[in-house]
C-alpha cells in the first residue's frame, strides 16, 4: 500500500482540499462536456428541469427531450398553465413518469407561492413537490451559485474511492458523507458551484461504475481506493431491478399506448398491449392511483385532463 502521505488524508479530507480543487477545476476546463443546462444563460427553471429529467436517465436521453420541453414551456408559468397530461405525454420515453406530474405540479406551486420565481433557499425547495435533497441542492447551487453539497451518484462514488477508499457508495446517503463533502467545498460560493459540477462530471467521464480510467484521471496519485489497489465491493449482494415481465414493463406499456393517442382510448384497444389480464389490471390500476391516467366515464383511458 502507498504510503499515507501519497494518499486522502482521511482523518482531515480539507487539508488536501486546495490542491483537489485546482486538479479538477483544470481537467474540467479542458475536458467538460458542453452540456446546455451548464451555459450560463440558464434559467433556474431550465436547470429545474434538467435535474428532474437527469435524476433516472442518461445524459444522452434527456438532451432532446429537455430541447423539446423548453421549447413547449420557456418559463415555469408556461408548464404551469399546461394540464398535467400534456406534460405526461411530452415525457415521452424518459421513464419513470411521475416525475413529469410532480414537475408539473412545482411548476404550479413556483407559480403560485413564489410569483412564477423558482426560489434558491433550500427550505422552500425541499417542499415542492418531488424535489428531494440532491435537487434542491442542485438547483440552489447550480442556478443561484449558493455554495451546498451536491451528492448524485456520481459524486458519492468518487468520493467513495477517493477519500474513502471503498469502490461504491453506501446504498443511501450517510451522515458521514455528507459531511465529507461539505469540508471539501471550496469556501467562495461560486467555486463551491462549479466543484460540484466538475465532481460530477468525474464521476460521469472517468470514475465510472464499471470502468474506472485511473490512467488518464487528475486526482489518481491521491486516491485511497486506487492505491488500495482498487478492493472489490464486498458487502451484501445489491438488488438490481428487473425489468422483463414486471409490473413497471407493463405499465410503461399502457402508459406509451394512451400517449401515443390523440383521443381517450376504449379500455379494449389496451388488451393487445400486455398478454396477462391480471397483470395489465393490476398496472392500469397503479397508473390511475398514481394520476397518470383516468378513466372517463364511458370507460375510455385517456391521460389526465
Ligand atoms: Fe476514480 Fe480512479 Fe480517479 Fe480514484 S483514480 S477517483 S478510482 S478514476
Amino acid at each position: 500500500m502507498a504510503a499515507e502521505s501519497t494518499t486522502f488524508p482521511l482523518s482531515a479530507p480539507s487539508a488536501a482540499a486546495p490542491v483537489l480543487h485546482d486538479r479538477l477545476f483544470d481537467w474540467y476546463d479542458r475536458h467538460a462536456r458542453d452540456l446546455p443546462w451548464r451555459r450560463p444563460s440558464t434559467s433556474p427553471y431550465a436547470v429545474l428541469v434538467s435535474e428532474v429529467m437527469l435524476q433516472q436517465t442518461p445524459v444522452a436521453r434527456v438532451l432532446p427531450a429537455y430541447a423539446a420541453w423548453l421549447r413547449r414551456w420557456p418559463t415555469v408559468g408556461d408548464l404551469a398553465a399546461a394540464t398535467s397530461g400534456d406534460a405526461v405525454r411530452a415525457w415521452g420515453g424518459l421513464g419513470y413518469p411521475r416525475r413529469a406530474l410532480r414537475l408539473h405540479a412545482t411548476a404550479r406551486a413556483v407559480v403560485a407561492r413564489h410569483g412564477g420565481r423558482v426560489p434558491s433557499g433550500i427550505d422552500d425547495l425541499l417542499v415542492l413537490p418531488g424535489v428531494g435533497e440532491y435537487t434542491a441542492a442542485a438547483v440552489a447551487s447550480f442556478a443561484y451559485g449558493r455554495r451546498h453539497a451536491v451528492l448524485d451518484t456520481n459524486v458519492r462514488r468518487v468520493l467513495a474511492r477517493l477519500v474513502r477508499g471503498e469502490a461504491v457508495a453506501p446504498p443511501t446517503l450517510r451522515a458521514g458523507e455528507r459531511a465529507t463533502a461539505t469540508d471539501l467545498l471550496p469556501r467562495e460560493p461560486a467555486a463551491a458551484a462549479a466543484w460540484g459540477v466538475a465532481l460530477m462530471e468525474l464521476g460521469a467521464l472517468l470514475c465510472t461504475a464499471t470502468g474506472p480510467a485511473c490512467t488518464v484521471c487528475p486526482v489518481a496519485d491521491v486516491c485511497r481506493w486506487r492505491a488500495a489497489g482498487m478492493p472489490a465491493y464486498a458487502g451484501p449482494p445489491r438488488r438490481r431491478q428487473p425489468w422483463h415481465g414486471t409490473d413497471r414493463q407493463c405499465r410503461g406499456r399502457l402508459l406509451a399506448s394512451v400517449r401515443a393517442a390523440d383521443e381517450p382510448l376504449p379500455r379494449s384497444a389496451l388488451d393487445a398491449t400486455w398478454p396477462d389480464v391480471v397483470q395489465r389490471e393490476r398496472a392500469l390500476a397503479g397508473l390511475v392511483a398514481d394520476g397518470l391516467v383516468e378513466i372517463r366515464p364511458d370507460g375510455a383511458v385517456g391521460l389526465p385532463g
